[in-house]
């Protein structure tokens, strides 16, 4: 494989290299089924056990609070079915990501409202609060993306949580932080939220394993049945390898948090002050925004956004044209029309980062875009 700067970590990260071993030695040597009760169960079920506490003190939880999923998608689903059953409703926003809002049709045909938001990508805090002062009781849901994973807006979820416990509202208040856990600062104990849901491959872990945080599993509903593992609330045998990685590469992750995201930051800084020498460029948020230095989105202007994306993958960049799940449907990103920008005027590109990101990437990120912008026709 080529050797690309990859901007493309919204998306996905790579893998922690120590963990590669972590995998083997919980596949080939501790691989029990944690459920078992003989020898081999029970050191996989230590390792279970290990790895729930790992991930709940690196966010401020306790470990009966945690339940492994298979990703941030289901963990989604999960709460969502969980709070709407029977015949709930709930609350979300117009910048959530497809496995909140497709859930929320699946599982809340009629029963949710998307709360707007301003040309930043901020939640309408006042359409919140007069939609719950209307029907709080409907209510048995309030969930939001923390960091949009395609503008990076981070939402004031101590403002959110204020609204929905002052209105009397009995609603759960939920979480996708997906493009935050491992990146920003996450204290469960301190945020006065109900649930939140995280992805390991966003921050260094393995894909297709993830979890569920709830402050009160006693009254979530399981969305899947059967042998009754994870407390009777997420049936199926455990990734145990999975969830051991996921549990270092959080550890990782969390132990030099504030060092990774001020060097980020630097990053993102030195794209936003090129951007500003071009006028050709614009950032679809303001600066003034709060936001995670981990993603930044840029409008160039129009051309395909896949044509955009191949120009810099032939100078040895890849980013991305919206976010990879929405690619699968091939509809075009409703968070970005959300936030008033014109696709068929702008392309939109996402330029993400992780901690292994280096000032070379920038550089040739900053190389290619000069080059791109002299070269083509637009
Ligand atoms: N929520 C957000 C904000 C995401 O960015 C993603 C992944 N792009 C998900 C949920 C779903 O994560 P996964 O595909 O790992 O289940």
């Amino acid at each position: 494989m080529e050797n690309y700067s990859y901007l493309d970590n919204a998306a996905t990260t790579v893998l922690y290299p120590e963990l590669v071993e972590t995998y083997a030695k919980y596949s080939c040597k501790v691989y029990g089924n944690p459920s078992s009760l003989h020898a081999y169960g029970k050191d996989a079920a230590r390792a279970l056990d290990y790895s729930r506490r790992l991930i709940a003190s690196s966010i401020g939880a306790q470990a009966k609070q945690i339940i492994f999923t298979s990703g941030a998608t289901e963990a989604n689903e999960s709460i969502i079915a969980s709070a709407t059953a029977p015949a709930f409703h709930a609350l979300s926003s117009k910048l959530e990501h497809s496995s909140v809002i497709e859930a929320l049709k699946a599982h809340a045909k009629d029963r949710h409202k998307l709360i707007g938001n301003d040309a930043d990508g901020n939640l309408d805090l006042e359409e919140l609060k007069s939609t719950l002062a209307e029907s709080k009781e409907n209510y048995k849901l309030a969930s939001f993306i923390l960091v949009n994973n395609e503008i990076s807006t981070i939402t004031d979820y101590a403002s959110v949580a204020a609204i929905i416990r002052n209105s009397g509202s009995k609603a759960i208040f939920h979480l996708d932080a997906t493009q935050a856990v491992g990146k920003i600062e996450i204290d469960v104990s301190t945020m006065d939220i109900d649930a939140l849901s995280a992805s390991a491959h966003k921050f260094h872990g393995p894909k297709g394993v993830g979890f569920l945080y709830l402050k009160n599993p006693a009254v979530f509903k399981a969305l899947i049945h059967g042998g009754g593992q994870e407390f009777n609330l997420r049936s199926g045998t455990q990734n145990i390898a999975g969830i051991c990685q996921m549990a270092k590469a959080l550890s990782m992750s969390a132990s030099n948090l504030k060092e990774s995201y001020d060097r980020i930051s630097s990053y993102k800084n030195a794209i936003l002050d090129y951007v500003k020498t071009k006028p050709q460029l614009k950032t679809t948020i303001s600066s003034t925004t709060a936001q995670s230095p981990y993603i930044l989105s840029l409008c160039y202007p129009k051309i395909p956004s896949e044509v955009l994306l191949h120009r810099f993958e032939e100078r040895g960049v890849l980013v991305s044209s919206g976010s990879a799940c929405s690619n699968n449907s091939g509809s075009k990103s409703g968070v970005i029309s959300n936030i008033g920008i014109n696709l068929n005027e702008n392309a939109v590109i996402r330029v993400s980062f992780s901690r292994m990101t280096g000032r070379e990437d920038i550089e040739r990120f900053i190389r290619a875009s000069d080059e791109i912008l002299e070269r083509t026709v637009f």
